[in-house]
């Protein structure tokens, strides 16, 4: 199989500097697997928003500071998936894991497509463990805000597989096509007056649970005022700083960070029985900075793959 060759060389998208342009490298070295590491050459890679803050600087860690001790140049992506080429010194070939085997972070399988893997592992457990930590029973109302984008069409469908009903909320006639043909009922932001009271009148007085995806300031007003008595407000979205809360009515308030291996493949198994169906687009690798002007406008229906 010519594509488990290994090269000398391979291309790199690498950042040299926080808040510059991406660059690419043609002869970015191929180093050889270490102990209990494999190779892997990749097919795809999602784009995330995390890779394009950690690019521009805007990357926030747990304690709410900026990120900025960040090896330079660096080399964004991690939504990779490939197939193996190389196993560690120390590793023998197995039934999950040989030369050939497909693997992204966490996960190796045979009859999935690679194109939907990445941002499954990223995104998508990612609002799996948000829509799980709503706690949602059968009929209640989960109300999504960045409805459209990648983790939000996620978020959309998980809520769905699990029994909620759906509100999605976004901007603009494209993400609307597409968040209803998903499933599930519509709000564009840009056309509500108060977007609190809009949520209440269609989620017949109030939503059980919003989930936010989106980073985007708007993305965080009046969210206590939408929600009902007891409610759950889970933040999968990156905040642009601190965020306020104008109603605290017993809600139950979680934050998220991706999630365990269990979740993982929970997510992933939907994905891989057809309940929930990976927006994705496959663009050329070298159109990564155009990838990143879209992100940064929030133009992306669902997710953009980079071909290697
Ligand atoms: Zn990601």
């Amino acid at each position: 199989m010519a594509e488990l060759s290994i090269p000398q060389t391979q291309i790199a998208a690498i950042v040299p500097e926080q808040g510059g342009p991406v660059e690419f490298d043609d002869n970015y070295p191929v180093s050889l697997p270490g102990e209990d590491e494999v190779l892997v050459r990749v097919l795809y890679t999602g784009v995330c928003q995390s890779d394009l803050n950690t690019k521009a600087g805007t990357a926030t860690g747990a304690d709410g500071l900026p990120i900025t001790n960040i090896k330079l140049p660096h080399v964004g992506g991690h939504e990779g998936v490939g197939r193996v080429v190389a196993l560690g010194p120390n590793l023998t070939p197995n039934e999950t894991l040989q030369l050939g085997t497909l693997v992204g972070i966490r996960f190796a399988s045979r009859d999935i497509d690679p194109k939907v893997v990445g941002p499954t592992l990223c995104a998508g457990v990612t609002a799996y463990k948000a829509v799980r930590n709503a706690g949602l029973k059968k009929g209640d109302w989960l109300t999504v805000i960045g409805a459209g984008g990648g983790l939000g069409h996620f978020a959309v469908q998980y809520g769905l597989a699990l029994g909620a009903q759906v509100l999605g909320v976004d901007a603009g006639a494209e993400k609307q096509q597409f968040v209803e043909s998903l499933g599930a009922k519509f709000l564009d932001f840009t056309k509500c007056r108060d977007l609190a009271d809009e949520v209440r009148r269609s989620t017949a007085g109030g939503t059980h649970a919003v989930v936010v995806t989106s980073g985007h300031p708007r993305a965080f007003q009046k969210l206590g005022d939408m929600i009902r008595i007891g409610g759950s407000l889970c933040i999968a979205g990156i905040p642009p700083g601190d965020v306020h809360l104008d109603v605290i009515k017993g809600l139950k308030i979680q934050g998220n960070l991706v999630g365990s291996l269990e979740e993982t493949l929970e997510a992933v198994e939907m994905v891989r029985v057809g309940k929930v169906k990976v927006h994705v687009k496959v663009r050329p690798f070298r159109d990564l900075p155009d990838v990143y002007g879209m992100l940064e406008k929030g133009d992306i229906a669902g997710r953009i793959v980079l071909q290697l």
